[in-house]
Protein backbone atom coordinates (compact mmCIF):
# COMPACT_ATOMS: atom_id res chain seq x y z
CA UNK A 1 0.00 0.00 0.00
CA UNK A 2 1.49 3.50 -0.64
CA UNK A 3 -0.12 5.69 1.86
CA UNK A 4 0.57 9.10 -0.06
CA UNK A 5 2.86 10.25 3.10
CA UNK A 6 5.57 10.94 -0.03
CA UNK A 7 2.88 13.49 -1.60
CA UNK A 8 2.78 15.56 1.99
CA UNK A 9 4.01 19.28 0.65
CA UNK A 10 5.40 21.50 3.51
CA UNK A 11 6.44 25.15 3.46
CA UNK A 12 9.42 26.23 4.30
CA UNK A 13 11.26 30.27 4.08
CA UNK A 14 14.42 30.42 2.08
CA UNK A 15 16.05 32.36 4.48
CA UNK A 16 15.49 29.02 7.23
CA UNK A 17 14.12 29.53 10.28
CA UNK A 18 15.46 30.59 13.79
CA UNK A 19 14.29 30.13 17.68
CA UNK A 20 12.59 33.35 19.13
CA UNK A 21 10.48 33.45 21.71
CA UNK A 22 6.92 33.67 20.54
CA UNK A 23 3.10 34.01 21.88
CA UNK A 24 1.22 30.98 21.04
CA UNK A 25 -2.49 29.62 22.21
CA UNK A 26 -2.96 26.13 23.76
CA UNK A 27 -5.66 24.17 23.36
CA UNK A 28 -7.69 25.27 26.19
CA UNK A 29 -7.57 28.79 24.98
CA UNK A 30 -5.01 30.63 27.02
CA UNK A 31 -1.77 31.76 25.72
CA UNK A 32 1.56 31.74 26.22
CA UNK A 33 5.10 32.61 25.35
CA UNK A 34 7.69 30.28 24.70
CA UNK A 35 10.77 29.53 22.21
CA UNK A 36 9.47 28.80 18.66
CA UNK A 37 10.90 27.85 14.81
CA UNK A 38 9.89 31.07 13.38
CA UNK A 39 10.70 32.30 9.70
CA UNK A 40 14.38 33.82 10.25
CA UNK A 41 13.20 36.97 7.59
CA UNK A 42 9.44 37.73 7.99
CA UNK A 43 9.75 39.10 4.12
CA UNK A 44 10.99 36.15 2.99
CA UNK A 45 9.19 34.13 0.19
CA UNK A 46 8.36 30.58 1.00
CA UNK A 47 8.64 27.76 -0.97
CA UNK A 48 7.05 24.06 -1.24
CA UNK A 49 9.40 20.94 -0.74
CA UNK A 50 8.37 17.16 -0.59
CA UNK A 51 10.04 16.09 3.42
CA UNK A 52 9.71 12.11 2.33
CA UNK A 53 10.73 12.77 -1.23
CA UNK A 54 13.72 14.02 -0.20
CA UNK A 55 14.35 11.52 2.68
CA UNK A 56 11.97 8.42 2.77
CA UNK A 57 13.27 7.58 6.71
CA UNK A 58 12.30 10.45 7.74
CA UNK A 59 10.86 9.14 10.83
CA UNK A 60 14.42 7.57 11.71
CA UNK A 61 15.82 10.67 11.72
CA UNK A 62 13.67 12.59 13.51
CA UNK A 63 14.05 9.92 16.05
CA UNK A 64 17.54 10.71 15.99
CA UNK A 65 17.49 14.17 16.12
CA UNK A 66 19.07 15.99 19.21
CA UNK A 67 18.18 19.21 20.43
CA UNK A 68 20.99 21.48 18.67
CA UNK A 69 20.13 19.94 15.17
CA UNK A 70 16.44 20.94 15.48
CA UNK A 71 17.01 24.34 13.18
CA UNK A 72 18.41 22.48 10.72
CA UNK A 73 16.08 19.75 10.15
CA UNK A 74 13.22 22.56 9.90
CA UNK A 75 14.97 24.19 7.51
CA UNK A 76 15.37 21.11 5.27
CA UNK A 77 12.12 19.49 5.83
CA UNK A 78 10.03 21.80 7.63
CA UNK A 79 7.26 22.77 10.30
CA UNK A 80 5.76 18.85 11.72
CA UNK A 81 2.44 19.98 12.94
CA UNK A 82 1.85 23.69 11.14
CA UNK A 83 1.23 24.52 7.70
CA UNK A 84 -0.64 27.47 5.39
CA UNK A 85 -4.39 26.30 5.36
CA UNK A 86 -5.04 27.16 1.96
CA UNK A 87 -3.36 26.73 -1.03
CA UNK A 88 -1.78 30.21 -2.65
CA UNK A 89 -3.11 31.32 -6.60
CA UNK A 90 -0.61 29.79 -8.99
CA UNK A 91 2.62 32.01 -9.56
CA UNK A 92 1.84 34.04 -6.65
CA UNK A 93 4.73 34.58 -3.92
CA UNK A 94 3.80 33.47 -0.25
CA UNK A 95 5.21 35.28 2.54
CA UNK A 96 6.91 33.45 5.14
CA UNK A 97 4.51 36.13 7.98
CA UNK A 98 1.67 33.54 6.91
CA UNK A 99 3.34 30.91 8.55
CA UNK A 100 2.47 30.50 12.22
CA UNK A 101 4.73 30.38 14.77
CA UNK A 102 5.66 26.25 16.02
CA UNK A 103 6.54 26.06 20.01
CA UNK A 104 9.83 23.73 20.44
CA UNK A 105 8.09 21.79 23.03
CA UNK A 106 6.13 20.14 19.89
CA UNK A 107 9.26 19.19 18.41
CA UNK A 108 10.54 17.85 21.71
CA UNK A 109 7.22 15.86 22.45
CA UNK A 110 6.83 14.29 18.97
CA UNK A 111 10.77 13.14 19.05
CA UNK A 112 10.57 11.55 22.06
CA UNK A 113 7.47 9.78 21.25
CA UNK A 114 8.70 8.95 18.06
CA UNK A 115 12.13 7.37 19.72
CA UNK A 116 10.12 5.70 22.24
CA UNK A 117 8.25 3.77 19.47
CA UNK A 118 11.19 3.38 17.47
CA UNK A 119 13.23 1.72 20.10
CA UNK A 120 10.47 -0.71 21.24
CA UNK A 121 10.57 -1.93 17.65
CA UNK A 122 14.07 -2.17 16.96
CA UNK A 123 14.30 -4.20 20.30
CA UNK A 124 11.32 -6.60 19.19
CA UNK A 125 9.36 -5.52 22.39
CA UNK A 126 5.92 -5.01 22.76
CA UNK A 127 4.90 -5.26 19.25
CA UNK A 128 1.28 -4.81 20.19
CA UNK A 129 2.18 -1.63 22.35
CA UNK A 130 3.87 -0.30 18.87
CA UNK A 131 0.85 -1.05 16.89
CA UNK A 132 -1.50 0.54 19.54
CA UNK A 133 0.76 3.77 19.30
CA UNK A 134 0.54 4.42 15.86
CA UNK A 135 -2.80 3.74 15.44
CA UNK A 136 -3.42 6.04 18.24
CA UNK A 137 -1.13 8.69 16.27
CA UNK A 138 -2.97 8.29 13.03
CA UNK A 139 -6.20 8.35 13.99
CA UNK A 140 -5.98 12.04 14.57
CA UNK A 141 -4.90 12.50 10.97
CA UNK A 142 -6.08 15.00 8.72
CA UNK A 143 -5.66 14.03 4.70
CA UNK A 144 -6.84 15.95 1.22
CA UNK A 145 -7.50 12.98 -1.41
CA UNK A 146 -5.91 14.20 -4.32
CA UNK A 147 -6.08 12.54 -7.96
CA UNK A 148 -2.50 11.55 -9.79
CA UNK A 149 -1.57 10.02 -13.21
CA UNK A 150 0.39 6.85 -12.58
CA UNK A 151 2.85 6.92 -15.71
CA UNK A 152 0.57 4.44 -17.96
CA UNK A 153 -1.89 7.17 -18.61
CA UNK A 154 -4.08 6.23 -15.45
CA UNK A 155 -5.80 8.61 -13.12
CA UNK A 156 -4.53 7.15 -9.10
CA UNK A 157 -6.42 8.63 -6.49
CA UNK A 158 -4.18 9.09 -2.95
CA UNK A 159 -4.54 10.46 0.35
CA UNK A 160 -2.44 13.01 0.62
CA UNK A 161 -1.56 13.97 4.74
CA UNK A 162 -1.99 17.68 5.36
CA UNK A 163 0.99 17.71 8.16
CA UNK A 164 4.18 16.47 8.04
CA UNK A 165 4.12 14.89 11.23
CA UNK A 166 1.07 12.93 10.20
CA UNK A 167 2.99 11.48 7.19
CA UNK A 168 6.10 10.69 9.37
CA UNK A 169 3.96 8.47 11.81
CA UNK A 170 2.64 7.15 8.58
CA UNK A 171 5.90 5.87 7.43
CA UNK A 172 7.27 4.52 10.72
CA UNK A 173 3.68 2.30 10.31
CA UNK A 174 5.17 1.69 6.69
CA UNK A 175 8.89 0.72 7.77
CA UNK A 176 6.67 -1.72 10.89
CA UNK A 177 4.82 -3.21 8.28
CA UNK A 178 7.98 -4.58 6.30
CA UNK A 179 6.72 -2.06 3.12
CA UNK A 180 9.60 0.10 2.96
CA UNK A 181 13.31 -0.49 5.03
CA UNK A 182 15.29 1.95 6.23
CA UNK A 183 19.52 1.20 6.60
CA UNK A 184 22.32 3.13 8.49
CA UNK A 185 24.69 3.69 6.35
CA UNK A 186 28.06 1.83 8.28
CA UNK A 187 30.59 4.52 6.42
CA UNK A 188 32.84 6.30 8.80
CA UNK A 189 31.70 9.80 9.80
CA UNK A 190 28.07 9.01 7.80
CA UNK A 191 25.31 7.17 9.86
CA UNK A 192 22.78 8.45 6.84
CA UNK A 193 19.42 6.87 6.85
CA UNK A 194 18.50 5.71 3.64
CA UNK A 195 15.59 3.41 2.31
CA UNK A 196 17.15 -0.13 1.07
CA UNK A 197 18.25 -3.25 3.53
CA UNK A 198 20.27 -4.74 0.64
CA UNK A 199 23.39 -2.40 0.89
CA UNK A 200 25.34 -1.19 3.63
CA UNK A 201 26.39 2.32 2.51
CA UNK A 202 24.57 5.00 1.40
CA UNK A 203 26.59 6.35 -1.25
CA UNK A 204 29.03 5.39 -3.67
CA UNK A 205 31.18 7.78 -2.13
CA UNK A 206 30.37 6.26 1.57
CA UNK A 207 31.12 2.64 0.17
CA UNK A 208 34.63 4.24 -1.37
CA UNK A 209 35.83 5.58 1.94
CA UNK A 210 35.00 2.66 3.92
CA UNK A 211 37.12 0.43 2.01
CA UNK A 212 40.04 2.70 1.90
CA UNK A 213 39.80 3.32 5.67
CA UNK A 214 39.23 -0.73 6.24
CA UNK A 215 42.35 -1.16 3.79
CA UNK A 216 44.78 1.14 5.60
CA UNK A 217 43.91 -0.24 8.93
CA UNK A 218 44.66 -3.82 7.39
CA UNK A 219 48.22 -2.31 6.61
CA UNK A 220 48.76 -0.18 9.71
CA UNK A 221 48.09 -3.43 11.62
CA UNK A 222 49.84 -5.56 8.92
CA UNK A 223 53.07 -2.86 9.35
CA UNK A 224 52.52 -3.25 13.75
CA UNK A 225 52.14 -6.94 14.33
CA UNK A 226 55.92 -8.79 14.89
CA UNK A 227 56.99 -10.16 11.75
CA UNK A 228 58.20 -14.11 11.75
CA UNK A 229 60.76 -12.57 9.46
CA UNK A 230 62.12 -10.31 11.90
CA UNK A 231 65.34 -11.22 14.18
CA UNK A 232 66.32 -12.97 11.67
ZN1 LIG B 1 26.87 7.27 3.97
Amino acid sequence: MNSGGDLVEIWIPDGGFEIQRGKVKATDGSSAVTDCLVPKWSNDELMVVRPLHRQPCLHRVLADCRHDQIVKLANLYGLLTLTIPRKPEPGKAVHADLLPPEPLDVWHREIRALRAAAEMWDASKNRELVARRITERLARTSFHLIATTDGGGKIALRYRPTLLIDAIWQQFAREAAGIIHCARCRAPNCGRRFPRNDRQYCSRACRMRAWRQAGERTIEETLSSPSPLRGR
